[in-house]
């Protein structure tokens, strides 16, 4: 940025002070209320990966979802830092480092993967944005002493739209079906994975991602997400039956 631009940009912002990306308080980048709403651990049953659940910071709905839509889709980049901590913290509770630390000695480093974007949607956005919340979160397990790096592994070809966007679980289904795939060249036999994504809808997709993973050889250890959404049904319906109990 030039020094024009820079200046440009700090009139704007005194101008126009920002206001938080769920609620619109002013003066925030993501408040407390909102915070609050991902420190919700919300979790299911997942048979497949080593730790038999996968889990979400909160439910997508409300402040949580605009928010959520703000850094995703309208380039609010300056939420990197909230989410970063959330997935973070969410996997401090759900006990991802304990199981890593205590209940699994793998040769060779846990590898943070972002569950894929389409092309379209990286063209779009003008980047991947789950990248910053994979490499937030390999650094602090390797401050916990873990071998742990990012790695893009998997891509997504031929989804056209955003998943949250579509309607109904076959017709998702249908089209993701081969359409989650590992990088050539990428070698996961017995290689630990954790998963992480933006928002869990009818878990097809993470499963889709499960599969492509584990038939490349890979651990799959758990999968970890900002939030979710029932698909097909509101949120609310959803809410008392949390199995995070
Ligand atoms: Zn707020």
């Amino acid at each position: 940025m030039g020094a024009v631009a820079r200046m440009s940009a700090m009139i704007v912002d005194l101008l126009f002070p920002r206001g938080c990306a769920g609620c619109d308080r002013p003066d925030a980048v993501l408040c407390m209320n909102c915070r609050r709403l991902f420190h919700q651990q919300v979790e299911r049953p997942l048979p497949a990966v080593a730790m038999g659940r996968w889990f979400a910071c909160g439910w997508y709905r409300g402040a949580a979802r605009h928010a959520i839509l703000s850094w995703k889709d309208h380039g609010d980049e300056e939420c990197d830092g909230p989410f970063c901590e959330m997935l973070y913290d969410l996997a401090h509770s759900c006990g991802l480092f304990d199981t890593l630390h205590d209940g699994m000695s793998y040769d060779k480093p846990v590898l943070i993967v972002p569950a894929p974007s389409s092309r379209q949607s990286v063209r779009q956005r003008g980047r991947r944005h789950m990248m910053q919340l994979a490499g937030r979160l390999a650094r602090e397990l390797r401050r916990a002493r873990l071998s742990a790096k990012v790695c893009n592994a998997l891509e997504s070809r031929g989804v056209k739209r955003r998943s949250v966007q579509m309607r109904g679980v076959a017709q998702r289904s249908r089209r993701l079906r081969g359409h989650v795939v590992v990088r050539p060249g990428i070698d996961l036999r017995g290689v630990p994975v954790v998963l992480v994504d933006d928002i869990i809808t009818s878990g097809t997709t993470m499963r889709r991602c499960v599969e492509a993973l584990q038939q490349a050889g890979a651990t799959v250890v758990t999968v970890l997400a900002l939030a979710y959404t029932p698909a097909g049904r509101p949120a609310r319906e959803e809410g008392h039956s949390s199995s995070a109990v």
